[in-house]
């Protein structure tokens, strides 16, 4: 069946213009309702089994699952999840060209805030599928979409907690000009707090000075952040080590001051192999130490729940059929996304979708529509493979 452009951008453009701006600031965060029940919609009229499961309990935000066929008993535990996020990042509409919500298209791109990263991979999927609908599955065709991925990642975890279909293979659908990805870096976001006593700064004795306290804080993190990459190494990353980036710090108010706060905030990029849990008991400890120095309190706290690093071993069945129907070697990427998530649910996974990453998370975003159909070939090249 010959690929339905027109569908297609029809599609994208009602995706498009129902706003799910995900963000850590409540007054821009939208919640990502209205995309999940256009999604449903549509997949419902397909033929597909609806279960829409809602988020940390907050009527706007939600998951959806929608099978297509049922796990025959005969071939196991099987499927192939198609999965991908149903919000976006904010907008500053002053610098985009067009009305961001307004799919706009020129010179084979179709512009609008989401097109790329990452509702343009829906309709794709859908044009996939739609071949398929009367077929006898062996395996069933399952479409994910989550909420809150550019934020908490808080759908991806949710979907931990809720029974969801087994299924074997999971393809999560991030723009990535389908080159296939089974590898990236984990991300952990931490503020380290100081908290000592101001005073006159003429006499010490009068305080207790979180810089100071800090200056060895910072010392530490320099020191744990060399051994850790003297510990790891992996050579599919471009960047090859762990990193620890010092963000932003703020403290104190004056120079004749004794300081008596200061806050820390660093980011931590982690290789496959390494736990954010382990990494943050050990920075615990050395703020411990710290703090025994000082006779000061030390707090850290995470600014997010983080997100492990992903690899997917090249071995698999899946890795070695996207990367024959891409006739693309697999690789790795620096942007973390819900593989680990689907992981964990006991599925092969690889990261791969149409539109490029460039072009995300920017002011007149767009997909390049000469993308789409390849696209779709490889993702029925995978329902034949793995459902059929
Ligand atoms: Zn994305």
């Amino acid at each position: 069946m010959a690929f339905n452009e027109k569908l297609f951008s029809e599609q994208l453009a009602q995706l498009v213009a129902t706003p799910s701006v995900s963000c850590t600031n409540p007054k821009l965060d939208m919640g990502n309702r209205g995309v999940i029940d256009l999604l449903a919609n549509w997949l419902s009229d397909m033929g597909f089994a609806i279960d829409i499961q809602e988020v940390d309990g907050n009527p706007d935000k939600a998951n959806l699952i929608a099978t297509l066929g049922t796990a025959n008993p005969l071939h196991g535990k099987g499927g192939l999840v198609f999965s991908g996020h149903a919000d976006t990042v904010p907008y500053d509409d002053k610098r985009w060209s067009h009305d961001p919500f307004t799919l706009h298209i020129e010179n084979n791109r179709a512009y609008g805030l989401g097109a790329t990263d990452m509702k343009g991979f829906f309709p794709a999927v859908f044009a996939a599928v739609q071949p398929f609908l009367q077929s006898d599955l062996k395996e069933p065709i399952i479409i994910v979409a989550t909420a809150d991925e550019e934020t908490s990642m808080s759908g991806a975890r949710a979907l931990l907690n809720h029974p969801v279909p087994k299924a074997r293979y999971g393809i999560v659908g991030e723009p990535t000009g389908m080159q296939p990805i089974r590898m990236h870096k984990g991300i952990g976001m931490e503020a380290i707090k100081v908290r000592g006593q101001a005073g006159h700064s003429s006499n010490p004795a009068l305080g207790n000075n979180a810089l100071d306290a800090m200056h060895d804080v910072i010392t530490e993190l320099k020191q744990f952040r060399l051994g850790l990459q003297q510990r790891y190494r992996n050579a599919g990353f471009v960047i090859d080590v762990p990193t620890l980036n010092l963000g932003c710090i703020h403290g104190g108010d004056n120079p004749n001051r004794i300081c008596g706060h200061c806050e820390l905030e660093f980011d931590l990029r982690t290789l496959p192999g390494m736990g954010l849990d382990d990494l943050r008991q050990e920075i615990d400890i050395l703020l411990a130490n710290v703090a025994d120095k000082y006779h000061i309190h030390i707090e850290r706290d995470s600014l997010f729940a983080g997100t492990e690093a992903f690899n997917q071993p090249i071995d698999s069945p899946l890795i070695e059929a996207v990367e024959r129907l891409t006739k693309m070697n697999a690789d790795s990427v620096a942007f973390a996304t819900e593989a680990p998530f689907l992981q964990k649910m006991g599925m092969d996974v690889v990261v791969m979708g149409p539109g490029s990453i460039d072009q995300a998370h920017q002011p007149d975003e767009y997909i390049d529509l000469a993308q789409v159909p390849v696209a779709v070939n490889v993702l029925q090249g995978l329902i034949k493979q793995f459902c059929l």
